[in-house]
């Protein structure tokens, strides 16, 4: 006989913790929890009228009566966001100046992500045979014999039957009741459902990314190769030996690159589509996916900056592809760089990081030649495709008549395109038909009242349309400043005004415009890339949505119609913006056997980045960059960190700003520019101040900023942002 004491249940006592809320709060809050609960549990818990998803992330911090603290309740099977996620979301707090919990909330957008499973009801076959056979009856059975449960739904879809028969079936007993999990479950990727043969320089980094993968330890490698060169058939390897050590796979890509035809390419190398995660997904995807990544049963998620923040389970590999797009900064909220992030994750993940690009953002380069990432090249196209010619055409000579903007050798260009029977695209990153409408009379421009901006005028809306605030008007009859009728002229071009020369010029092209306000949402862009790809269009005009990564068999020619937007942007990145830019563009020329052209029209064919496009130098060009940056202590070398004031009440704004200028604690190694007016001064009727801290190498910024901003209190009315490592200065 047994007659050790009997301990009380430790469950039966209530334990105390610091919750993390997903709020804009400074700190953990305290509750009472029914038992002991690790960090990460999830649990609902009140705060004022309200009940929020919270997490434990600490023990209690103080020693409150606890008749007085709230309680909070774990989830049913104490579901558990991974150590590793809550590390990252500290991490990303502290590097970005923002609150824990708005950090926290990006890794908890899924609504009901951690409610129990809701089984649904499937049907198998039951024992009963029908007295009275059919033909769709027969099909019914014929599905349910292989043993699977369905649904009504699937079984009447998959038989090509009515939802009737399959009920009548039911009523018989021919089909018996048994539940089916919540969701679908995820396919598994085959890593060896089809391998390709790669090139030489392919399989050498393929090789280094396998073996990266293989040690399950952090490591960072920038997969340098030109457009089209199989970058992603070679990082599809180390995703493979990710699946064949049973870990999981995070696959960023700017959203507007994750396209069906991304997805379809990852199926036909592994057997089945990726996960997904975006912002269109639906709100049943959502949990569905974010639950398998959870749980480890999603074993690739392709997705877009937000995928950053997913509780997965077992991660042996993130890529980001196209490292360079600024696609990756999220501006609002917790405002980070999903690229520099995905690196720190993986480094708390000790897992591989893979970052690809044609055109290295100018940090990576650095990163790559100082050797803190691996650096794996691949300089050549795949197959028998070459880089294309670049040629400038230099617009201040070979203008063609007012009004007109594609100039002689464009056009010549376009005609021997189309003889041949092959396409063009014609690259304007510029929506709409004319940035600037002007009175002819008194010189007045149409602004917007909310926004310190240009109107854009859109002809196939018939709009005067804001693009900062989405403000809409059609244009006045008469100049509001002046009163003279039908006074008003466009100038210069966006993508419909191109078109419509397209249009007279060559009026038997198959054109189409593809910009944001043609192509509403992805499925019309896929439609359009689709249509494409399958050659039913000849021309294309499009801003950036056509320009990047995408794969068109027939395209030989592309058409720079402004080269020189962008580069007054004024930045320290306007130059590399645009050279990427304008080489990713270039790269869409050529992909197969056809050779291809890519013509630049600009009014300064001298200029560093010009020269390099047309030279191919690409290296060269970002070694003047680095030199100017180093000698600027720019980022890499420097640290940058922009405080944004915002505001309703100009003047409180700009006394905020005075104020908070003033406030600067000295450091060395650090210098406060501005206040300086924003370059949209007016935002959505806010107005903007800007602060710039810039430090040198060593200086932790954020603890300078962090203290800076504790020692000043500025009114309600104005909210700070700070923005570390800005990349837009707007
Ligand atoms: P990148 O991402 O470097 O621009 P892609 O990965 O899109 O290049 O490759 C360009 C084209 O070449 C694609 O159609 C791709 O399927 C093909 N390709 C690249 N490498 C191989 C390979 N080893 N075997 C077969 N096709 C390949
Ligand atoms: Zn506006």
């Amino acid at each position: 006989m047994n007659l050790l004491p009997v301990k009380p249940a430790s469950n039966s006592k209530l334990s105390r913790a610091g919750v993390l809320l997903p709020l804009r709060l400074g700190r953990t809050y305290d509750y009472l929890i029914d038992q002991d609960a690790p960090r990460g549990s999830l649990v609902t818990a009140p705060l004022g009228p309200r009940e929020y998803v919270g997490v434990v992330w600490r023990d209690a911090e103080g020693d409150f009566d606890e008749a007085k603290l709230k309680r909070a309740t774990l989830f049913p099977g104490h579901p558990r966001l991974p150590e590793a996620l809550c590390k990252f979301i500290d991490w990303v707090a502290q590097y970005t100046v923002t609150s824990p919990g708005i950090v926290l909330a990006l890794a908890l957008r899924t609504h009901g992500a951690f409610e129990p499973d809701v089984p649904r009801v499937g049907y198998v076959r039951g024992n009963a045979t029908p007295q009275r056979m059919t033909p769709p009856r027969g099909r019914v059975l014929g599905v349910a014999d292989d043993g699977l449960a369905r649904g009504i739904q699937a079984l009447a879809e998959e038989a090509n039957a009515s939802t009737g028969v399959v009920r009548s079936l039911i009523e018989t007993g021919a089909l018996q009741p048994t539940t089916l999990p919540e969701f679908d479950p995820f396919a598994f990727p085959d890593p060896s459902f089809h391998t390709p043969t790669l090139s030489l320089e392919q399989e050498a980094a393929a090789r280094t990314l396998r073996a990266a993968v293989a040690s399950a330890r952090y490591s960072a490698a920038l997969l340098d190769g030109v457009t089209g060169s199989g970058k992603t058939e070679t990082y599809f390897e180390a995703v493979a030996e990710a699946l064949r050590r049973d870990k999981q796979v995070l696959i960023l890509l700017p959203e507007i690159a994750l396209t069906t035809q991304f997805l379809d390419r990852f199926a036909a190398r592994f057997g089945c589509r990726p996960a997904e995660w975006h912002s269109d997904l639906s709100q049943k995807e959502r949990k569905r996916t974010y639950r398998a990544v959870m749980r480890g049963e999603a074993r690739v998620v392709a997705g877009a900056r937000s995928a950053l923040f997913l509780p997965f389970a077992n991660l042996g590999l993130i890529v980001v592809d196209e490292e360079h797009e600024q696609a990756y900064k999220q501006e609002e909220g917790a405002i980070y760089h999903a690229r520099d992030m995905a690196v720190v994750r993986g480094r708390i993940e000790a897992c591989a990081v893979v970052l690809a690009s044609a055109t290295p953002s100018l940090e990576t380069y650095v990163n790559a030649s100082t050797g803190r990432y691996q650096w794996l090249k691949l300089p050549r196209r795949h197959g028998a495709a070459v880089m294309p010619e670049i040629r400038l055409i230099d617009s201040r000579h070979a203008r063609s008549e007012p009004g007109t903007w594609l100039s002689e050798p464009l056009r010549e260009a376009l005609t021997a395109t189309l003889d041949a029977g092959e396409q063009a695209m014609l690259f304007l990153n510029r929506r709409g038909y004319a940035p600037l409408t002007l009175c002819e009379a008194c010189g007045h421009k149409m602004t917007c009242g909310q926004c310190s901006a240009w109107l854009v005028e859109h002809r196939y809306h018939r709009k005067l349309v804001c693009h900062h605030c989405g403000y809409e008007t059609p244009r006045p009859a008469v100049c509001p400043q002046c009163q003279t009728p039908a006074s008003f002229v466009a100038c210069g071009p966006g993508v419909e005004r191109v078109a419509e020369e397209v249009a007279t010029v060559f009026p038997q092209a198959r054109m189409a415009i593809a910009s944001s306000d043609t192509l509403h949402g992805p499925a019309e862009t896929q439609a359009a890339i689709r249509a494409m790809a399958k050659h039913e269009i000849d021309v294309v005009v499009g801003t950036q949505i056509v320009a990047k990564g995408h794969h068109f068999p027939q395209l030989t020619l592309v058409g720079v119609v402004d080269g020189d937007l962008g580069s007054a942007d004024g930045d320290i990145r306007a130059r590399e913006r645009t050279f990427q830019l304008l080489h990713q563009v270039s790269g869409r020329a050529g992909r197969e056997a056809k050779p291809g052209l890519v013509l630049i029209q600009t009014r300064n064919p001298e200029d560093a980045v010009m020269k390099a496009l047309a030279s191919g130098d690409r290296n060269a060009f970002y070694e003047q960059e680095r030199m100017y940056r180093e000698r600027a202590q720019a980022p890499p070398f420097g640290r940058l960190a922009a405080i944004i004031l915002s505001g309703a009440d100009g003047d409180a704004v700009r006394n905020s700003s005075r104020a908070l200028a003033n406030a600067a604690p000295p450091a060395s190694g650090v210098k406060v520019w501005g206040p300086t007016p924003a370059f949209y001064q007016m935002l959505r009727g806010r107005t903007r101040e800007r602060l710039l801290v810039q430090a040198e190498r060593h200086v932790d910024v954020q603890a300078y900023v962090r203290a800076w901003l504790a020692r000043t209190t500025l009114p309600n009315s104005v909210r700070v942002t700070v923005d570390v490592d800005p990349v837009s200065f707007f």
